[in-house]
């Protein structure tokens, strides 16, 4: 009798562990995955921080192309796919434009202050730049450095970098990556941004696509869990920005 009760118990317990891993979204368990340093947890369309913080995985409400960028979720983050295949940004594809404010607010300081405080300086080919120290974000920027630093023929796309302000994007109900200090601009002179080669377009025109940053860089970038606003239908090629969850690193 005793042992039928443990196998018993046994059995119901893997269930329950099955059933747990069964419920939490792949997106969500995506995004655990790719900042461990966060130990974070899924619960009851949750994201969950070690103090109990929650917030929203999916608030349920379809939007369109806009109201993705102003007002994402967790869900809403994964609803654009990250594609480092094709030449040119497919239409409206801009992954990692989302984010849910909750989120990164919760993550890198939800002032400007808070977020200075975790700010640290890195070399930059003679400029110190600050960036979070949050999620390891300066380690992984010093990486790249150290990959591009001894690369001459690189190096007219990357002085004169830029990083951290606090700021809405302009005209949208949205902070800018380079509030949370996890953004970085290489050289302006040697990019494209979608704005200027396309004037009064608005974000659902169809606009003509433009780059002149080596894709060497762009790899490097990559592989250390920055994505690049190159890829962006409106793209931003000086725009890095750490965002592991569409980089597929654990
Ligand atoms: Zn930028």
């Amino acid at each position: 009798m005793k042992a039928f009760v443990l196998i018993f118990t046994l059995i119901m317990t893997l269930d329950a562990v099955a059933q747990q891993s069964v419920v939490v979204p792949m997106k969500a368990q995506t995004l655990i995955d790719a900042y461990p340093d966060m130990h974070l947890t899924y619960r009851d369309n949750k994201i969950v921080f070690p103090d109990g913080t929650e917030i929203v995985y999916d608030d349920g409400k379809q939007k369109n192309f806009v109201e993705t960028l102003d007002y994402s979720d967790v869900e809403d983050m994964f609803s654009m796919e990250y594609d480092t295949t094709s030449a040119a940004p497919k239409y409206l594809n801009d992954c990692g434009r989302s984010r849910s404010e909750a989120l990164f607010k919760k993550m890198y300081g939800s002032t400007a202050a808070e977020v200075q405080k975790n700010l640290v300086k890195i070399e930059w080919f003679g400029q110190q730049i600050p960036i979070t120290k949050i999620n390891g974000v300066d380690k992984h920027l010093t990486a790249v450095y150290q990959e591009l630093k001894d690369r001459p023929e690189l190096r007219k796309y990357l002085l004169q970098a830029s990083s951290f302000y606090w700021r809405q994007v302009r005209g949208a109900n949205r902070l800018s990556a380079h509030s949370y200090g996890i953004a970085f601009d290489i050289n302006v002179a040697n990019s494209n941004y979608w704005l200027w080669a396309n004037k009064g377009k608005t974000e659902t025109d169809s606009i003509k696509y433009a780059n002149r940053i080596p894709m060497e860089i762009v790899r490097i970038f990559e592989r250390h869990g920055f994505i690049w606003g190159g890829r962006w239908y409106h793209y931003d090629t000086m725009h890095f920005e750490y965002r592991p969850e569409f980089l597929g690193r654990k």
